[in-house]
Order: C-alpha cells, then structure tokens, then sequence
C-alpha cells in the first residue's frame, strides 16, 4: 500500500469512475465519511457513486447524498455494473474485505485502483494500492477531513461535507468524550462549523429519531436480558430473535445498547450478541486497559478498536454465551 499523499496529483484527472464503499450496516462515521468524500469528489468533477454492503439504519438517511447510496444486497446488479466500470475505488471505515460482506470477493478482483481510509486496528495492506492506516484518529470522518485539506481543496469544505463529517466524529468520539478526542479533532470541527451547518440538528437527527418501540425494547433488555457478572467487572446483554420479533427492531435500533452497563461503577466490559438472521453479532465495549480488539480477533471472528470491537459466530445464541463466560474466565486478570 503506497502512501495516499501520492493519489493527491491525480485527484485533477476529472472526471474519473469512483466509487466509494465502507463496512456493513454503515454507522455514522461509515456513512458521514463516505458521503463526505463523495461531496468532495463531486466538487472536483468526478462522477461517483456510494455503494454500501447492506442496508443502514434509518437515522442515517437525513445526511445530504444518502438518498443516492446503493444498497448492494437490494440493488446488487445496479451495484456490480458500477464497480466494473470504476477506476478508483474507495474504502472507508473498514480494512479487512470480509467487512464488506457479499461485496468482498467482487472487491477482491478487482482491478482498479484501490485507496484505504481507514482507523481501525491491523489493516489488511495488500489488498489496496493507495491508503491511510492510522488507529489514532478519532474517526474515519476525520481522516476524510485531513484527506480534503492535506490535497490542497480546504476551500471545498461546504454545510454538506460539514454536516456529514460532523455526524461520523459524534458517532465515533461518543460526541466528544472517548479519548481519541484530540485538539486536532476540535479543530476540525471548529472549521466545519465555519460553514454555518446547525450541529444541534445533526444530534437530533442521530439520537432523537427513533420510535417509542425501540425505547421500549431497551427498558426491556436492561431489565431482563442483561446480566452483571461483578466477579470480572462485566456486564453482558444477549437479545434473542424473539426479542427482535416482539419488539419490531430494525437495523439500527439496537445502536447504542451496549454503552449503557458501561455506566455502573466498576463496569470495564460491557457485550451484547444479538441474534440475526444469518449469525450472532458481537458488539464489545470497554474502560480503560481491556484490549476489545484482542479479545474479539480471539474468540469471535472480530475486531475494531482497543475499547470498541465487534465479532460474529455461526453458532447457537446459546453456545456463544457459554462462550463469552469461558472466555472472560480466561481474562480474569485482565479484567479485575
Ligand atoms: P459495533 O459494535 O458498533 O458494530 O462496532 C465497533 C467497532 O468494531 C467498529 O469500529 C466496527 O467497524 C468494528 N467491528 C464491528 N464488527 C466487526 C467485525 O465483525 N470484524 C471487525 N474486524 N471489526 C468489526
Ligand atoms: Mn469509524
């Protein structure tokens, strides 16, 4: 992967075929990163489509160009026929092709230029051409800001681009407090809010979208499918299909779940699994000194960040909490 600083002369080759693609069921900086870069290659003359792996949550669906993204499992056909014609591809947000989902063999094959953004841990660097890695920063979103400025087009910056990248630093920073937050961060944003875009809007947009039964489902899960393991510091909520069932949950409701055991005292890991359709998806988030992304790449096929990581499993919903208890077992001592 050679460094990205060297596309910069050739973003002037207008118009190329761009596409720009991230991880499945894009969250906020997923999607407000690569709408961001969409904006901005628009602005420079290319012609550029958005394809995601799968479907997003409906909270996302205010940002400025979200209304063009293509759903590859819905509109799969529309989307290959536009990865076969591109000349650069963009990923954003994920570094390893199995996050792509259905997508990743076409995106293995291909034979365009393929450019990494990306902040997560252990990049898989033989599979693009071009590419940032770096785990410091706050966001992906952030990465697509210093990708804008660093290429010479500050000036680009508009209340679209402003109000995409804003909504992936929220969602990536926990507006603001994880510690990635760095003053480089507030600097950004301080120049995006330059652009008149109303941030209060972009956080209601975020947090204050959803239905009363998505509230519900959440008073239930805490009460009912949470359990404190206090002996390791350790909360887990597992949430059946049934749940999902029941409580009419769409992707994106359960969002945001696995930070609430986080705020008891002395909670250092907190777990979720969910059981959809095709696997149980793992969401893991820590405190302080509990490498997630270990702990995922180890037991469940996953990875992510040192204190925010995720993982999948074939296995029953049953078997995989058997196994998250054997497993913080063995970090007891990491846990205590
Ligand atoms: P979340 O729990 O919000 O789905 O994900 C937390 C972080 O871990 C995100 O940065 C996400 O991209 C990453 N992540 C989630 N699931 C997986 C996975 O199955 N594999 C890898 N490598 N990363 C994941
Ligand atoms: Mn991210």
């Amino acid at each position: 992967m050679k460094p990205i600083a060297e596309i910069f002369p050739l973003l002037k080759a207008a118009p190329r075929q761009v596409v720009i693609t991230t991880h499945q069921k894009p969250d906020p900086d997923a999607m407000g990163s690569s709408l961001g870069l969409y904006h901005m290659l628009v602005a420079l003359g290319h012609s550029v489509t958005v394809i995601s792996p799968t479907n997003w949550a409906s909270f996302l669906n205010w940002m400025p160009g979200c209304d063009k993204v293509v759903d590859f499992e819905y509109r799969r056909a529309e989307g290959e026929a536009v990865l076969n014609k591109a000349e650069w591809l963009f990923c954003l947000d994920f570094n390893t092709l199995s996050r792509a989902k259905h997508m990743a063999p076409i995106i293995q094959g291909l034979q365009c230029v393929k450019v990494l953004i990306d902040h997560h841990q252990q990049p898989e660097e033989t599979a693009f051409t071009y590419g940032i890695s770096n785990t410091a920063k706050s966001s992906t979103s952030e990465m697509v800001y210093d990708f804008i400025v660093d290429s010479g087009n500050r000036d680009i910056v508009n209340k679209d681009i402003a109000e995409c990248l804003y909504a992936g630093v929220i969602g990536d920073t926990g507006s603001f407090r994880f510690p990635a937050t760095t003053s480089s961060v507030h600097t950004m944003v301080a120049h995006l809010k330059e652009t008149g875009f109303n941030h209060t809007q972009v956080h209601e947009n975020i947090y204050d979208n959803f239905l009363e039964n998505r509230l519900r489902f959440i008073g239930m899960a805490l009460l009912h499918r949470m359990e404190i393991m206090y002996e390791y510091n350790t909360a887990l909520i597992a949430i059946s299909k049934n749940d999902l069932l029941k409580f009419d949950i769409k992707t994106g409701d359960t969002e945001g779940l696995v930070n609430y055991p986080l705020t008891i005292q002395g909670i250092k890991l907190a777990a979720i699994v969910i059981d959809r359709d095709e696997e149980r998806k793992w969401s893991f988030r820590s405190k302080g000194e509990f490498d997630t992304n270990t702990f995922a790449r180890t037991y469940f096929n996953g990875g992510g960040h040192y204190n925010a990581s995720g993982g999948k499993s074939s296995e029953s919903l049953d078997k995989n909490i058997q196994k998250f208890k054997q497993s913080i077992k063995e970090n007891a001592s990491l846990l205590q």
